[in-house]
């Protein structure tokens, strides 16, 4: 891994500790503590996205943020898009993103052709420093969410009393051992 990944994976894990995601992982919740550590509100809309989309978009409106993602995946897979957008809000990517105002035609104009957005708006651009902030973000939030999942609760607290019972069983042996 390039010391400039290593460099940012550090950033986007500082980034995610300062916004204090609730413990367990819930991609609402997360949704919510960005919107108060920006202190700025954001919507999600769930919507099929047309060809040619990516699978999230984000829209800074006057006062709030809104984040369009795909709906037909899997809740795994949403939950990634929807933290890779928060990814490009928690850096301010907008206003220098190439990229948006293709994306934002094809979101309010889905029927038209790739070919004639990209010729009304004079380019095709990449812009991977961008899409690389966003994707380190949704990755180091996702690999957090794997370890505090709701799930994961019960069963270790399941497995401490388990751990809990055989060590009394064992102390409860010792003393029959030592009589
Ligand atoms: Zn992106």
């Amino acid at each position: 891994m390039a010391l400039r990944d290593t460099r940012l994976r550090r950033r986007c894990a500082k980034l995610l500790r300062e916004i204090d995601p609730v413990d367990p992982f819930d991609i609402h919740e997360l949704v919510a503590r960005v919107a108060s550590w920006q202190n700025r509100p954001i919507t999600l809309i769930p919507r099929t996205m047309s060809a040619g989309l990516p699978c999230g978009l984000w829209i800074a409106g006057n006062s709030r943020d809104f984040i369009y993602h795909e709906e037909n995946t899997t809740p795994l897979h949403q939950e990634h898009i929807i933290a890779h957008e928060l990814g490009h809000i928690i850096f301010g990517h907008q206003e220098d993103d190439p990229e948006f105002d293709e994306h934002v035609a094809k979101l309010m104009m889905p029927s038209l052709p790739q070919v004639v957005i990209e010729r009304a708006l004079g380019r095709t651009h990449q812009h991977r420093a961008c899409e690389n902030e966003a994707e380190t973000f949704a990755s180091i939030t996702m690999e957090w969410a794997t370890d505090h999942r709701p799930s994961r609760r019960p069963a270790s607290e399941r497995l401490a009393q388990r751990l809990e019972r055989i060590s009394k069983t064992l102390e409860d042996d010792r003393g029959k051992w030592n009589e």
